[in-house]
């Protein structure tokens, strides 16, 4: 193509310190694996490694009907669920958008406004609500990390993913949810409180009981995986005879500390420009929130050197976040010759006055480099669960769900190209599928299980 040297160079330099060769990876792999294990001694740890005290594995064979509601980032979904039996699942849905001031106001506010729209969803989609005088159940899929104290307890470590509502953290986000319903006499208990992991994994377990991982990759990063209680050495009472726990992983934290993952300076700008500087940095690095912000810096640092758009950028890139991770996806899909909608982003939605095909070239792969390190990346997490349950010949299913997985061209590929390298054959043997909206059954799944206790 048409780039020159110094284009050309200077690309090269930034992919470089992006690559993450498989000895990297299996490092990355054996501090993860140390960093599980501090998490299941001991509460507060960087991997957190939070208990769900959700024990029972769901047989397919439930039946009942129950609301959820899942709190995850972008929007807030309500639904009901109705469980047949025979892995039959019914499903009426809706979704209601998340305000900037909703996510940055008052804890009260927010939950206030999550009650409104139960209360919404019961009077337009439930026909017998207000003639019953029945109680709803309620599971609550609350994405954020909590340190959880029973199925239904659990008090907020810290937000994440944009969130910063005042006067919550500490505190029971059941018991503020709960108080908001009763507020507005909306007829709900919420019996259980489940982290989106854990709800993909119990909706995944529902369809497969081979399932031992449930994965995000949207908004945020994180996993769940089904843990012998004998190895979660730090509960200090034994909920049941049950032998597994399902963990909340909350990896989205793994190496705060920067000393495994290969950071780079745009890394780093974005850790400093961002509302929870030093923590999260594996989510940084990966998740649907950050991806097209990493790809940003990357595109001014370029222009700053005169290497794109003949060093113009434009009011639009120059802003945080305005470069989206829907926009790399655009771009790494554009296979035509003239890149044209890479144009019509860069052109028409960031306001660049002129792009060469050239620039749209290096655009490309910065999208490339960056999409490419998330999915990698993604690899070491997974396969580490997989090692530390000691499954990697045995087999195992893995449910995921999340934006940047279901839509990013090439994401599941990457990821499974960089188990290959890690896992050789054994690779086979892993079922990655998606898990679509596994959050919301799985809460409803976790709220039958803590009612049949
Ligand atoms: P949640 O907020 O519950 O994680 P999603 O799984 O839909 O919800 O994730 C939303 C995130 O996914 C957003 O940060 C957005 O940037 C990213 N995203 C949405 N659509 C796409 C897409 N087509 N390609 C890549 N990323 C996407």
């Amino acid at each position: 193509d048409g780039a020159s040297n110094a284009q050309l160079s200077a690309i090269d330099g930034i992919a470089k310190e992006f690559d993450l060769t498989v000895e990297k990876l299996s490092e990355i792999i054996k501090h993860f694996c140390n960093e599980m294990d501090k998490g299941l001694e001991k509460t507060g740890m960087n991997v957190a490694m939070i208990p769900s005290f959700v024990t029972g594995v769901p047989t397919g064979k439930e039946v009942g009907t129950f609301l959820a509601l899942d709190l995850g980032g972008t929007n807030l979904r309500v639904c009901e669920i109705a469980f047949e039996g025979e892995r039959i699942i019914k499903v009426k849905q809706h979704k209601y958008r998340v305000t900037e001031t909703q996510k940055t106001g008052s804890a009260r506010q927010l939950f206030d406004f999550i009650a409104d729209c139960v209360d919404k969803f019961l009077a337009e989609f439930i026909t017998d609500y207000t003639e019953n005088a029945k109680i709803f159940k309620m599971g609550f899929t609350f994405s954020f990390p909590v340190e959880q104290t029973a199925i239904n307890q659990g008090n907020l470590i810290k937000w994440t993913k944009g969130f910063t509502c005042s006067d919550s953290e500490n505190k029971d986000v059941v018991f503020m949810l709960q108080e908001a319903l009763n507020r507005k006499g909306v007829p709900v208990v919420v019996s259980a409180l489940v982290n989106d992991t854990v709800g993909t994994l119990l909706s995944h377990s529902y369809k497969d009981p081979k399932t031992l991982i449930g994965i995000i990759y949207g908004t945020g990063t994180n996993g769940a995986y089904y843990e012998d209680i004998s190895k979660i050495k730090k509960l200090n009472k034994i909920p049941d005879a049950s032998e597994k726990m399902i963990i909340n992983v909350e990896w989205g934290a793994f190496d705060s500390e920067k000393k495994a993952l290969p950071i780079t300076m745009f890394d780093n700008k974005l850790d400093r420009e961002s509302n929870n500087p030093h923590s999260q940095i594996f989510e940084k690095m990966i998740s649907g929130m950050y991806l097209g912000e990493i790809a940003r810096n990357i595109l001014l640092h370029l222009i700053d050197r005169m290497l794109l758009f003949d060093g113009y950028s434009s009011k639009e890139l120059n802003s945080n976040y305005s470069f989206e991770t829907e926009y790399m996806s655009t771009i790494e899909a554009d296979e035509s010759h003239t890149l044209d909608n890479a144009r019509k982003i860069l052109e028409e939605s960031l306001n660049i006055p002129s792009t060469t095909l050239t620039d749209r070239q290096i655009v490309k792969r910065v999208c490339q480099i960056v999409g490419l390190r998330a999915a990698r990346l993604s690899s070491t997490t997974l396969a580490a669960v997989i090692i530390h349950c000691g499954m990697v010949e045995c087999g195992v299913s893995v449910g995921i769900d999340g934006s940047l997985f279901e839509f990013y061209p090439h994401f599941s590929a990457r990821l499974k190209t960089a188990l290959r390298e890690l896992f050789g054959s054994n690779v086979d043997k892993i079922e990655i599928s998606l898990a679509r909206d596994g959050s919301g059954v799985g809460a409803a799944l976790a709220a039958m299980l803590a009612a049949t206790e």
